[in-house]
This record gives structure tokens, sequence and C-alpha cells, in this order.
């Protein structure tokens, strides 16, 4: 059973199911990946777990052509700064979704998928990615 001990190891954690980040209690402001000090407040702020949304729309984009080791399955895939409903930024890879027809403004959403596999290790790791949010589509 050893290829299931992995993903279940990274399963058991509440936040490889939920998106967790950081609030600053001071300002209000939230923070993914999480930080242990809000960058506006400094010391003033305290930082509390935040459970976000996971729901928001690509800011930027890239499409990768050529991937480093362990990411070759996926080319070309696209890597997109998203901006979350909740306010905050961060870099994920977008799958479901045709790299050409990614647009800058549109909806997407947290899905739990497979990240990497290291081939030499047999390592399977799981994570956060996004995917076109359809519903929320023209
Ligand atoms: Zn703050």
């Amino acid at each position: 059973m050893q290829e299931y001990a992995v993903p279940f190891h990274w399963r058991k954690f509440k936040e490889r199911y939920n998106l967790i980040g950081s609030r600053c209690t001071h300002c209000g402001k939230p923070f993914y990946p999480k930080r242990s000090i809000c960058p506006s407040c400094r010391r003033a702020g305290k930082m509390e777990d935040a459970k976000l949304s996971g729901k928001g729309k690509i800011f930027s984009y890239t499409v990768i052509r050529v991937p480093p080791s362990g990411f070759k399955i996926y080319a070309p895939y696209v890597v997109a700064i998203i901006e979350l409903d909740d306010g905050c930024k961060l870099v994920s890879q977008v799958v479901d979704v045709d790299p050409e027809k990614v647009e800058i403004g549109m909806a997407v959403k947290t899905c739990f998928r497979k990240i990497r596999e290291d081939n030499s290790s047999g390592l399977i790791l799981y994570g956060f990615k996004f995917k076109p949010d359809i519903g929320k589509m023209a």
C-alpha cells in the first residue's frame, strides 16, 4: 500500500483541504501563503489563521512550454497570479483549461490536484491548483 501513504499523509492536513492563509487582526488584510507579520501594521497587528474563499480571477498569467523536471507531463501549462475575492494575490497553476483560452479576468476557483511526481522517489505531492469557475463564466 506504499502508493497511498504519501497522498494520505498530505490529505490529512486541514490546510491541504482548505485554503488557509493569515488575516491581520489590526487592518483585516488577508495573506496567502501564511505570514507571521503584517507588512503594513508590523508589530501592531497580530496574525490569525483565515480560511480563504478559494475563488477569484486571473490577474496575470504565463504559459510554461518548457517546464522543469517533474512537471514535464503538464506542458504546456498555465501559471497565473490569481486575485482572490478575499483580497490577496497568490501564484498557482491553472488546470482544466486550454492555455490559448486563458485570459486576464477569467473567474477561477481552487481544486485539489496532484502537484508533482518525483520519479526517483515515487512521491506524489498533492495541493491546490485553480481551474475555471464555470458558473461564473459568460
Ligand atoms: Zn495589518
